[in-house]
């Protein structure tokens, strides 16, 4: 394991992150530091993240805004619970564990959000949004106390597609996508559903 002293300023996330690192959930050490900015104010979330974080946090908090008053409540009343002994902290990285095909995940809870850094560098708009949503939605389970939110993870994965879908997120997109991946590439599905004529092919 390679010796890495995280500045004081990154306590506790960076324990937490050093803590996975050393269980096997990250696939390997980075040499940089990750970076630390409130992602939601005062700081409802942390972001964690290696550079490339700026169109991710336009889109995450784009996304937010757009969860109903009431919903987001909800969520921010559910992560201040647990303060200060618990921070809830999002992750962008490409260093988590079973992250390909994936482009975002919920754990810890909902205490711990992870996404994709650089499928979020390239995903069209609405896709990234309902992505967002989607965990989001994950958040919201626990905060209903619906923990998970159906009987298996189907189920789970269908009802947090559900609020999404409710809180006005476009499901469609993402299938629309996963169906051009296979046909084109990531990148090349990306770049066709974005407007990018290079990537037309169909
Ligand atoms: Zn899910």
């Amino acid at each position: 394991m390679v010796p890495w002293s995280a500045p004081k300023a990154f306590f506790p996330s960076i324990r937490r992150f050093l803590s996975a690192v050393h269980s096997g959930r990250m696939q390997k050490v980075l040499m940089e530091n990750p970076v630390e900015i409130p992602l939601l104010d005062n700081p409802l979330l942390i972001l964690m993240h290696f550079g490339n974080e700026s169109r991710f946090v336009t889109l995450f908090q784009s996304t937010w805004k757009r969860i109903p008053e009431d919903d987001r409540r909800l969520i921010g009343d559910y992560w201040s619970e647990a303060k200060p002994t618990r921070i809830p902290i999002c992750e962008l990285s490409n260093c988590w564990i079973d992250h390909a095909g994936k482009y975002g995940q919920c754990t810890a809870n909902g205490y711990e959000l992870r996404f994709d850094a650089s499928a979020f560098l390239i995903l069209p708009e609405n896709v990234a949004t309902f992505v967002i949503a989607h965990e989001l939605a994950h958040v919201f389970q626990k905060a209903e106390g619906n923990c998970p939110g159906g009987a298996n993870q189907q189920e789970n994965e269908g009802d947090a597609n559900f609020i999404a879908e409710k809180w006005k997120f476009d499901r469609i997109a993402l299938l629309t996508l996963e169906a051009f991946v296979k046909l084109d590439g990531f990148e090349k599905a990306c770049r066709t559903l974005s407007g990018d004529a290079d990537g037309v092919s169909l």
